[in-house]
């Protein structure tokens, strides 16, 4: 069930909404605008009703907060109010209200809007996945990645924590491609796709699909020695899902990675990193492929023995 949050000072008010909608929508219900803040900040909404006239924080103040932060700004609102006047309403609106409802209300007319801003707000959320998503694999695409890597590194920066870049390659693809075709090719992707993203699923850790056989990773808050030791792994699950090549070059599919770590200050360059972790995958590369190279805080270059 969609989960709807109601705010209203009157528990009179509140109760008659959530009669409304309760067998359809998950009902949470905030009697300040200071508890409906904090609740939104905990849980997951796909829409607000909101009071305007409260004591305390009222509900054009609680609006005007929601839609500061990143995080609260893409939930829809619906303000509900006894202030029925043209410059109320509108003021509402522009700060970034979906909907504005006077009050006394007709139940069915409320339901038909709160509906219909629920489908709007699935259908964005939708739109907004779609566009972040790597259509062949599932896994982010390069759109998300360019948005993640800046907004993680400069938490990074602010947090003093390791950060690392690391990028994965398939080994001889082309040949791949060439002996099974292309179809089959995308399979392999996809399911390389999948064993790098079962490794890397922390809330630190971030994969996307950098472009064509290639992917790219993020992971915050271990040392090198220890994101080289995993790295490690990832790369031998690939070799041990057995994927036949073209025995003339290797008897499985297999993936070099390169990639380095840092403890990002401020002043410091992503593009320079980033420009390392790939001389390292070249290295991976040159050195035999289906193997790690890493540069560790000090720059200094770790192979695997
Ligand atoms: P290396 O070990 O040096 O990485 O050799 P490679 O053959 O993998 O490298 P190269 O960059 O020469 O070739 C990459 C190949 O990956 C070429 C292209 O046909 C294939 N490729 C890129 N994107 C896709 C894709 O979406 N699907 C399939 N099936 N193949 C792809
Ligand atoms: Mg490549
Ligand atoms: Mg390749």
């Amino acid at each position: 069930m969609e989960k709807i949050l109601i705010v209203d000072d009157s528990p009179l008010q509140a109760t008659q909404l959530q009669t409304i909608l309760s067998d359809t929508y998950d009902i949470s219900i905030a009697q300040t605008g200071e508890d409906g803040l904090s609740m939104v900040n905990k849980e997951d909404f796909s829409l607000i009703l909101l009071d305007v006239v409260m004591p305390g924080m009222d509900g054009f103040t609680l609006l005007k907060k929601l839609q500061e932060e990143i995080i609260t700004q893409s939930v829809p609102v619906i303000l509900i109010t006894s202030l029925a006047d043209a410059t109320n309403e509108q003021h509402g609106l522009v700060l970034g209200a979906v909907d504005y409802i006077t009050k006394p209300f007709n139940p069915m007319v409320v339901k038909a809007r709160v509906n219909t801003h629920i489908k709007l707000y699935n259908y964005r959320r939708q739109a907004e996945w779609q566009s972040m998503t790597d259509q062949l694999t599932g896994i982010a695409n390069r759109r998300k990645y360019e948005r993640y890597s800046i907004t993680k590194w400069n938490e990074a920066i602010r947090l003093h924590v390791p950060f690392s870049i690391c990028m994965f390659d398939i080994d001889r693809f082309k040949a791949y491609n060439d002996t099974f075709g292309h179809p089959a090719g995308d399979k392999v992707i996809s399911a390389i796709a999948q064993v790098a993203a079962s490794y890397l699923k922390r809330n630190t850790d971030f994969l996307a699909r950098y472009g064509g056989e290639e992917f790219v990773a993020i992971s915050m808050g271990d040392r090198s020695e220890q994101i080289f030791a995993y790295l490690k792994k990832i790369r031998q699950a690939v070799e041990a899902l057995h994927i036949p090549h073209d025995s003339a070059i290797a008897p499985w599919v297999t993936v070099s990675i390169g990639g380095v770590t840092i403890v990002p200050e401020m002043g410091n360059s992503y593009d320079f990193y980033l420009k390392v972790a790939d001389t390292m995958l070249y290295d991976a590369k040159k050195k035999g492929r289906n193997r790690v190279v890493w540069a560790n805080e000090q720059l200094k270059q770790m192979f695997e023995s």
